[in-house]
């Protein structure tokens, strides 16, 4: 799944991230279109955009396509089905598995709010210089002087 590839971090540590689960079905309904329904599940390694950590984001999606000749036929579908318009006659069943995951990409990949891992570079609190005793260099105190009006 090159495109796949190119979004997900490449770490050959973890086997279990290199996995895709599918399944897929083929079957005609009563129009007579032709339906693949699917199932995709995967566990993707991503990049956290605030902490820079790794992001393990479980996915999984179901979906059911019909297959269409041109656009026309893609807009009158139920709304049960996406319309899938293939570029070649042959339909790869790889390609629409890596479809699917990629949908399942979020726009901004971050951890959930406040599970983001520390920066390692950042000292433990306690670890801080002690500025009580230098009141001038407190950036509160130039706050104090600017609300006081100069
Ligand atoms: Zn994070």
């Amino acid at each position: 799944m090159p495109r796949l590839a190119g979004v997900v971090l490449d770490d050959r540590e973890s086997a279990e991230s290199d996995y895709a689960a599918y399944e897929l079905s083929f079957r005609r309904d009563a129009s007579g279109r032709n339906l693949i329904q699917g199932r995709v599940s995967a566990t993707l390694r991503l990049r956290c955009e605030r902490c820079n950590g790794v992001l393990e984001l479980p996915v999984s999606s179901s979906f059911t396509l019909a297959v269409v000749e041109g656009l026309d036929e893609a807009a009158q579908l139920p709304e049960a089905y996406e319309p899938l318009l293939p570029e070649e006659a042959d339909i790869d069943p790889a390609e629409l598995v890596e479809d699917e995951l990629l949908l399942a990409v979020p726009a901004v990949s971050r951890h959930a709010a406040g599970t983001c891992a520390p920066p390692p570079f950042a000292a433990p609190a306690e670890d801080l210089p002690d500025d009580t005793s230098h009141p001038h260099d407190n950036p509160f105190a130039v706050l104090e002087g600017l609300k006081r009006g100069h």
